[in-house]
């Protein structure tokens, strides 16, 4: 199924370091939600009941700025125009420079044309992110419709789930580096397989875990046919081997985003499961994310995983030409 999930961090260069910020420490604020008028109470209820599950395992990070668009063009329209108030009620922005951001107002309109489709083509769309937000103290994320939550094309909710799970493990990563200076933050982050990797792959546990404490719904749409994070993670192995195979000299540390992207998010789901298989499935939240900022990616990851990454990089590669069940067998412990 084609998620594609947006990546913008559209962080205007930020220059100064600065002093930690809300959003660098777990707390009670409450997420808030901003959903287009179209928007379901179905829907709200079921985004936010999966926020609060994803709270719940990994800390609150926040405060938590969510925006929801519908399928209503002119709903979108609204909500973009109800951001604007937003930045400039809190001083975020001026009226004048948020209007100019007209690439925000056209993908939520973009976002919720393409939503209207669904139905008629039965093609599955969904577009989410995490948008930054902390020079302003805050994470933002935005989303099209879930079309799992609103019914549409088939899709289960179980795949929505992951999706803001991923979202928002974004946030948890993030709050961790409290340097508002963009690059040193994308240093520290690491690199493009590392940082979706862990996103999807705790997504994906994570979620699973949440169903079986029955912290999160099934899908009651598919009552005999249980949604499994093993099932998913095997489909990121079969498609991340074969855009392995067809760019035989990329090597994972130097995959971007853009046209190759989407090797970083199946193989770095696999290698985010191989390194917690070897460390522990706590590994990210206990000990590599809360040390990544003194003592740099490399080091932390060091400390974390108890390998270099180019010692890493050489066994993962190893793994990858083992036989499926041998590959599929560190999966035992998460699903
Ligand atoms: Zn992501």
């Amino acid at each position: 199924m084609p998620l594609r999930r947006l990546l913008p961090l559209l962080l205007a260069a930020c220059a100064a370091p600065s002093s930690p910020s809300p959003w660098t420490v777990a707390d009670d604020v409450r997420p808030e939600f901003f959903f287009a008028d179209d928007v379901s109470e179905d829907v709200r209820v079921a985004m936010a009941g999966a926020l609060d599950a994803g709270i719940e395992a990994w800390g609150n990070y926040g405060p938590i700025e969510y925006w929801v668009v519908g399928m209503d063009v002119e709903a979108a329209e609204a909500l973009a125009a109800r951001y604007c108030d937003r930045r400039v009620a809190r001083g975020d922005m001026t009226a004048q420079e948020c209007a100019s951001d007209v690439r925000r107002r056209r993908e939520l309109r973009d976002w919720a044309a393409r939503a209207a489709e669904i139905e008629a083509t039965g093609q599955p769309f969904l577009e989410a992110g995490w948008n930054g937000g902390f020079e302003w103290g805050l994470h933002q994320f935005s989303s099209s419709l879930p079309p799992g939550w609103a019914g549409l094309a088939d899709v289960r909710i179980e795949d929505d789930q992951t999706v803001l799970l991923h979202e928002y493990f974004h946030a948890v990563q993030q709050s961790h580096v409290t340097t508002l200076d963009w690059e040193a933050r994308q240093r520290l982050m690491g690199p493009v397989w590392f940082v979706e990797g862990a996103a999807e792959y705790m997504a994906q546990t994570t979620g699973e875990a949440l169903r079986r404490a029955g912290r999160l719904p099934t899908d009651p749409r598919f009552p005999g046919d249980p949604w499994r994070a093993r099932d998913r993670m095997e489909q990121k192995l079969r498609s991340g081997l074969a855009l392995r195979a067809e760019r035989p000299g990329l090597a994972l540390g130097e995959v971007d985003y853009g046209p190759d992207g989407q090797m970083a998010y199946d193989l770095g789901a696999w290698a985010i499961a191989w390194l917690c298989h070897r460390a522990g499935p706590d590994v990210l939240i206990e000990r590599f994310y809360p040390a990544v900022e003194a003592l740099g990616w490399e080091a932390a990851f060091g400390e974390a995983f108890g390998l270099t990454p180019a010692a890493f990089y050489a066994e993962f590669d190893r793994f990858l030409e083992l036989d499926r069940a041998q590959q599929l067998a560190i999966l035992a412990a998460a699903s």
